[in-house]
């Protein structure tokens, strides 16, 4: 298969395997494979790569340029890996497409009223309305969208500009010269779990690119090797993340017309005092709502169960009342980079840039990436047309675009709460002072930068934090176990294929890990897919890779930093659809 745009790829065959860093390539060796040529490559096809292909399209034609581009898709459809709460600030859409809403993109509802609902012990809760919502959850002129929809129809929109766009194809390794990247090589398909080929075995093909766009979306595992073996990080803080849990729901009408609209978030209960989080309801229209809710990975506990908290909180009478006699529509989970400013790695190096939440362009204040992440693409966009018009793709040549980021809006809205999430590191009461004191500052607090370490870094052993809290109870009705929202997931991955869950020390799995923390790896997974069978022969972890929604949380939160998320096989895992 070759893209359609001018000018026309070259192909040709090449021996051996690429070599990469940061990652474990599950490719074989030594096979012939197709060798791929376009101007620009971008991996992942979310709203910050999809918005830069589209922004690239219209610069080359305004200036009379051909360029061919190509975006690659680990997920079967384009969106199906896609998840967002979603309110959409419009600033970027708007200056991307000033006349989006009259070309049809895709809204649930425009927002028409916000609260904040403060979840209590015995059922209670309290509504904060008008002028006792923060400012940061005051969502007037914005939308409630799905995220998938909204990349759905950036794909028609670039297609329509003759970007190619290829589901599918997951990107599995980087392609170096020295330290240049000079393109990916996708992962094979047709491997079985013990390595073998096939029958119908096809090679993954190198992709060579003069610029790489690594839009993996959250710990992307391309961008992570790229930014470790190039120091992109050295300086900054290191990324830290949320995991959110979500879900669709079809609801009452009563409900529904009480929440269409509607943007709730809610403080509180379930985590309380004991770690940064919350939740979120928001009306869709058409008697659906989303709701989730979102916990800190730099939380103490070594049992700390994203899931258990989000199930937890649904028990809240606040969630449970408006959830009664409704029915669960999709369910699915992802994690949030929201360390911010100080957080992002260096955005351009030779032969690539890192665009969107690989590039942790996130405001976790406001709950909202979107806007930035097309921002980020836009600006990228822009720094490329320069470099290759300048026949320069060097990272100097590339400067363009980490210069455009630095006078852009996207900026100043990042460094008016550089020091936001960092602070809740130190606990919810003194997090929130200094986010007060943020807001009458210009987002300083109390120290001019704030420094963070890895979420890892936090989780406490068992010996220091002792029994977490219990597992809910499931209904099967509102409350279900992690398989029953797997199963909402729409996950699916060939069963025969080597894990791409790789732990690359099991014997600490069985040894350290169980004695220090526990295992957390049987709680944070949001899928089940970690399993610790007590009745096994042989002690150790089950891995039900087929299960996995591609969240990350494993990546980040294992206190060892022994498990490594690769790519399954093109086409392999949720099938996100309107989340
Ligand atoms: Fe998320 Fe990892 Fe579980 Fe997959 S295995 S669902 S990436 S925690």
């Amino acid at each position: 298969m070759e893209p359609a745009g001018q000018p026309k790829p070259t192909h040709a065959a090449t021996a051996g395997t690429a070599k990469h860093v940061g990652g474990v390539s599950l490719n074989a060796a030594d096979v012939e494979r197709d060798e791929l040529e376009v101007d620009v490559l971008f991996v992942g096809a979310g709203s910050a790569s999809l918005s830069a292909a589209i922004r690239l399209a219209d610069l080359a034609k305004a200036a009379g340029r051909e360029l061919s581009l190509l975006v690659l898709e680990k997920a079967e459809e384009i969106g199906h890996h896609t998840l967002s709460g979603a309110v959409m600030d419009p600033r970027a859409i708007r200056e991307l497409f000033p006349d989006f809403l009259e070309l049809g993109f895709p809204i649930e509802a425009p927002v028409q009223r916000d609260w904040v609902e403060v979840l209590l012990p015995k059922g209670k809760h309290v509504a904060l309305k008008g002028p006792l919502v923060p400012p940061q959850f005051r969502n007037h002129g914005n939308y409630i969208v799905s995220l998938n929809r909204v990349v759905g129809w950036l794909k028609d929109q670039a297609e329509a500009r003759g970007v190619d766009v290829y589901a599918g194809f997951a990107a599995a390794s980087v392609l170096w010269e020295g330290d240049r990247v000079v393109g990916v090589q996708t992962r094979d398909a047709g491997i079985d779990k013990h390595g073998n080929q096939k029958p119908g075995f096809q090679a993954g093909m190198n992709v060579r690119a003069k610029v790489t766009v690594f839009a993996e979306g959250t710990r992307g595992h391309l961008a992570k090797g790229v930014i470790s073996r190039l120091g992109l990080d050295a300086g900054r803080n290191p990324q830290i993340y949320e995991t959110g849990i979500k879900e669709i729901w079809q609801v009452r009408d009563e409900v529904a017309k009480e929440l269409e609209g509607a943007v709730i978030h809610t403080a509180g209960l379930p985590l309380g005092l004991s770690g940064y989080g919350g939740g979120w309801i928001y009306g869709l229209g058409q008697g659906r709502i989303s709701i989730g809710h979102v916990v800190g990975l730099d939380h103490r506990d070594p049992s700390m169960d994203p899931h258990a908290l989000f199930v937890q909180w649904k028990q809240h009478p606040a969630l449970a009342d408006r959830l009664a006699g409704g029915q669960i529509v999709r369910y699915g989970a992802k994690t949030i980079p929201g360390g911010g400013y100080f957080s992002m790695p260096q955005l351009v190096g030779h032969g690539f840039v890192l665009v969107g939440d690989s590039a942790g362009f996130v405001n976790m204040s406001r709950l909202k990436g979107i806007h930035l992440a097309m921002k980020s693409g836009m600006l990228a966009a822009d720094g490329i047309l320069a470099a290759l018009t300048a026949d320069d793709t060097s990272a100097e040549g590339l400067m363009a675009y980490p210069r455009g980021f630095e006078a852009s809006w996207a900026k100043e809205e990042l460094w008016s709460v550089r020091n936001f999430r960092q602070g809740f590191a130190a606990g919810m009461v003194k997090g929130s002072i200094d986010a007060g004191l943020q807001m009458i500052t210009g987002g300083r607090g109390l120290v001019a930068r704030r420094s963070v370490s890895a979420d890892h870094e936090h989780t406490a052993t068992l010996a220091a934090y002792g029994k977490g809290p219990s597992k809910p109870k499931f209904d099967d009705k509102l409350f279900f176990d992690k398989l029953t929202d797997v199963y909402h997931s729409g996950a699916v991955h060939e069963e025969d294929q080597p894990s791409h869950l790789v732990i690359t020390d099991p014997s600490i799995c069985v040894t350290r890990c169980t004695e220090e923390y526990g295992n957390p790896c049987q709680h944070f997974c949001p899928a089940a897919v970690y399993e610790w069978p007590s009745d096994a022969e042989q002690k150790g972890v089950r891995i039900n890779a087929s299960n996995c929604v591609h969240c990350k949380t494993c990546d980040i939160a294992d206190p060892y930093q022994i498990i490594e998320w690769t790519v399954p096989e093109g086409g392999g895992g949720p099938r996100y659809v309107d989340m």
